[in-house]
């Protein structure tokens, strides 16, 4: 069975080049005798794999000095929780922007230690847009603001950041970190989940601002504490070891193709194919709001669910796989995130075409 295209957003798709590293050093790295995933998470072969990840990942994110990188279990789902038991303070304010499902998991979850004020959604449209968001609208007593930058089951992302004035910024950046250039100072904490667009499920990235960190509610578990993570290098406990070096693997493969700017560009290169084709089609049309619409995560349409379901059992046919939508919007959704090669969009783009021709 030769590769197909994997279009599925999360578990998703690895470059190639990363798998077949991975395979060649799988039952013994580099003379160690051991796979990586045998190996002491306090050896020294393993600090410098995991010494390396973190380097690599500064630098691709120009990440500042006053800012720590964990890599944590849980998921982002668990930093639903962590954020707001470590950033309340006695007032136990925060603001939120929800613009979609995984929005909503985080405001119910921060809403079991304090005051959540959901200050814009876009739920009414079934989050197909961002809302417009001001200054004015923040409250600058707030402990923190929650964005979820790209919303990967609408496809949606915010096309500007906030302003939020001196108010910590935190981002929920599960389907676009590492995808384009953000200027990580503007953020009091980033996280995502690595199975989108970083590498395999079991560990989460948490980019913090050092004094975020400390300021734990009473009740937060010693797990749940930045602190805990901060002060032993994210090895508190045994952390997802493999899953880091595979992750250690995408970002030098992100590294030797001229790094985050260069993803940016190839990025939207690969999505203006798709949405250009939708755009212009009378058979397909995207879901999403134009001006809001996701680089990641493209869901369309056609004029039927009959012909959605047929879409997906023909494309699956020549290797397109995963193009089926979330199950709670329907139809199909492309997720082309960094490892998805601007060939298998091409593919697509043309297995559209074809689609549309004989289904007139
Ligand atoms: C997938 C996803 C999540 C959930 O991630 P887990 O790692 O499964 O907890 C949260 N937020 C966004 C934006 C996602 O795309």
């Amino acid at each position: 069975m030769p590769r197909v295209y994997n279009f599925s957003a999360g578990p998703a798709t690895l470059p190639v080049e990363v798998l077949e590293k991975a395979q060649k050093d799988l039952v013994d790295y580099q003379g160690t005798g051991m796979s990586v995933m045998e190996m002491s998470h306090r050896s020294p072969e393993y600090k410098a794999i995991f010494d390396g990840a973190i380097d690599k990942l500064r630098s691709l994110m120009s990440v500042p000095e006053n800012y720590k990188i964990l890599f944590l279990h849980g998921g982002a789902s668990a930093q639903f929780g962590m954020v707001p038991l470590n950033l309340f303070s006695d007032i136990k304010k925060a603001d939120y922007i929800n613009t979609g499902a995984w929005s909503k998991k985080a405001i119910a979850e921060a809403k079991r230690y304090g005051d959540v004020n959901v200050l814009a959604s876009s739920e009414d449209k079934t989050f197909s847009y961002i809302p417009t968001i001001t200054k004015d609208m923040f409250d600058p007593e707030a402990d923190y603001v929650h964005i979820t930058t790209n919303n990967t089951i609408y496809g949606t992302t915010f096309p500007e950041l906030p302003d939020v004035g001196k108010v910590p910024l935190v981002a929920d950046m599960s389907s676009n970190i590492l995808a384009q250039v953000y200027d990580v100072s503007k953020f009091g904490i980033i996280y995502a989940g690595a199975q989108k667009n970083i590498g395999p499920a079991g560990v989460a990235i948490v980019i913090v601002r050092e004094d975020l960190v400390g300021n734990e509610l009473d009740i937060c578990p010693r797990m749940f504490n930045y602190k805990t993570h901060v002060d032993n290098g994210s090895m508190f406990n045994t952390p997802p070891t493999y899953a880091i070096y595979m992750a250690g693997l995408v970002f030098e493969w992100l590294t030797e193709r001229g790094g985050v700017a260069e993803m940016q560009k190839i990025n939207e290169e690969k999505a203006g194919w798709l949405y250009d084709y939708i755009d212009n089609s009378s058979l397909f049309s995207g879901t999403a709001d134009r001006v809001s619409r996701s680089k990641m995560n493209v869901p369309f349409v056609t004029t039927s669910e009959e012909l959605d379901a047929k879409f997906i059992k023909e494309s699956a046919l020549i290797g397109l796989k995963t193009l089926k939508g979330h199950r709670s919007v329907g139809g199909m959704r492309a997720s082309i995130y960094n490892a998805m090669p601007p060939e298998g969009v091409k593919t697509l783009v043309d297995f559209m075409k074809d689609f549309e021709l004989k289904n007139k």
